[in-house]
């Protein structure tokens, strides 16, 4: 039997706390999971610093990546015979499901910005270069491995085997929403997820939804966007986050000025120096990068040392509200404050912005363009959802953005209360608040 046909002798199950069981049939998929590359994803959190807020959220990529291959799988089961439906493209399906996210490093967010890395060329450069994944997709087919990559990449020609892992309801979302409500204890991200399974059908060139599933999908957006803003923008996660930049700048900076570090920082030298290759990056996850963060808090370098006993020991940064377009003359004075009081204001000092679009309709051409939810009404025309649901329409296109400044408001408390620097400081942070 070809390799891509071959079955378990008996199907494998996963405890899964969201999805109840994982289940796995196919031979490639189970030596896909066994990869030492699938494998890593263990050891790097979905939610990055966000167990510091909620403690949580310390579930791996590994489980969201298994949710999403058993919500690929449930929906590919509704789809067999359908109408539109290819059942060649089924294994290429779950392959993509599963690995959507394995180019994932630590922390993604603030090592890809202070890197300047995208985990997404990695996700490519891991199916495609010379990694027991790559050879697992090779053995399927020559050319397998393309077409996983594609499919992630969204370039692949069938974009409806595109649309179930990457649109605005994709198993992708459907799992981390869910995955991510339950690990942080809080109430929104829940919704009729079996109900929208039933309803999703395939069309040409895209998953569409039956009109009468409308409201579980009304439901699905609502718990979007409160996620959003109550969980992955939580100001103190993203204190932590500032925190975690710092710590990256600092050390780049101390290695670029030739530093003495007591322990040779040897998994970071290929970052500080800029291109990481596959294998560096690979060897790079979080309880290597924690490890390093608890062996700096003893480095001689006093902002070093400081920021790493902040993130290790969760001593976070305060914050307040704060938009540097309109408080330009405040920033300035800040910094000029600050630097006066000897805290330099490049390490203790931070502007963070999040926004979010919940939902939106088509704007072709325009930026981050998203392709719209269609809803299929029972006379088989497609309606885009805002124009049948009010409630989606009151959110569709509208962006929403929150702006924070953040600051050790415990040095600031440990200077003297006479000191003049401090009274000024305290005056731009919390003067308004007060009157
Ligand atoms: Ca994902």
């Amino acid at each position: 039997m070809a390799y891509r046909d071959e079955k378990l002798e008996e199907e494998k199950v996963f405890k899964d706390p969201v999805h109840r069981y994982v289940h796995v049939r196919d031979r490639v998929i189970w030596d896909l999971i066994g990869s030492r590359e699938f494998q890593r994803l263990r050891r790097v959190k979905q939610l990055g610093t966000t167990y510091l807020t909620f403690h949580g959220a310390e579930h791996s990529r590994f489980n969201h990546s298994l949710g999403v291959y058993e919500i690929v799988r449930r929906i590919l089961e509704n789809f067999r015979d359908r109408e539109h439906w290819n059942e060649e493209e089924r294994l290429l399906c779950l392959c993509a499901a599963l690995l959507h996210d394995l180019g994932h490093g630590p922390f993604s967010h603030s090592f890809e910005k202070v890197f300047k890395l995208d985990h997404e060329d990695f996700t490519q450069e891991i199916l495609l270069g010379d990694t027991e994944v790559n050879r697992i997709l090779t053995h399927v087919e020559e050319g397998f491995p393309k077409k996983v990559a594609d499919v992630i990449n969204k370039t692949y020609s069938d974009k409806l085997v595109v649309s179930l892992i990457s649109s605005q309801i994709d198993a992708d979302r459907m799992d981390y929403l869910q995955r991510d409500a339950y690990f942080t204890g809080v109430s929104y991200g829940h919704f009729d997820m079996e109900r929208i399974l039933r309803v999703m059908r395939p069309m040409e060139d895209q998953v569409v939804i039956k009109e009468s599933g409308m409201h579980a999908v009304e439901d699905y957006i609502m718990s979007r966007y409160q996620m959003y803003w109550q969980v992955y923008f939580h100001p103190v996660t993203r204190s932590a986050e500032v925190i975690l930049s710092k710590i990256l700048h600092r050390a780049k900076e101390l290695y670029q000025n030739h530093y003495e570090f007591k322990l040779k920082p040897v998994h970071f030298l290929s970052f500080f120096e800029g291109s990481p290759t596959l294998k560096e990056y690979l060897a790079l996850d979080e309880n290597v990068v924690m490890y390093y963060f608890q062996t700096w808090m003893d480095e001689d370098d006093p902002i070093l040392s400081d920021l790493c006993e902040r993130f290790v020991n969760r001593r976070l940064f305060k914050y307040i509200e704060f938009n540097p377009n309109l408080q330009m003359n405040e920033w300035r004075e800040l910094y000029e404050l600050f630097r006066e009081a000897d805290l330099n204001p490049r390490y203790y000092l931070e502007v963070d912005s999040s926004s979010d679009l919940p939902y939106d309709f088509y704007r072709p051409g325009e930026e981050g363009e998203r392709l719209p939810i269609h809803l299929l009404q029972p006379n088989k025309e497609l309606k885009e959802l805002s124009r049948l649901s009010d409630i989606v329409e009151s959110i569709s296109g509208k962006k929403r953005t929150d702006h924070k400044l953040y600051f050790p408001a415990d040095e600031l408390r440990r200077m003297p209360e006479d000191s003049e620097v401090k009274q000024r400081i305290l005056g731009i942070l919390y003067g308004k608040e007060e009157q």
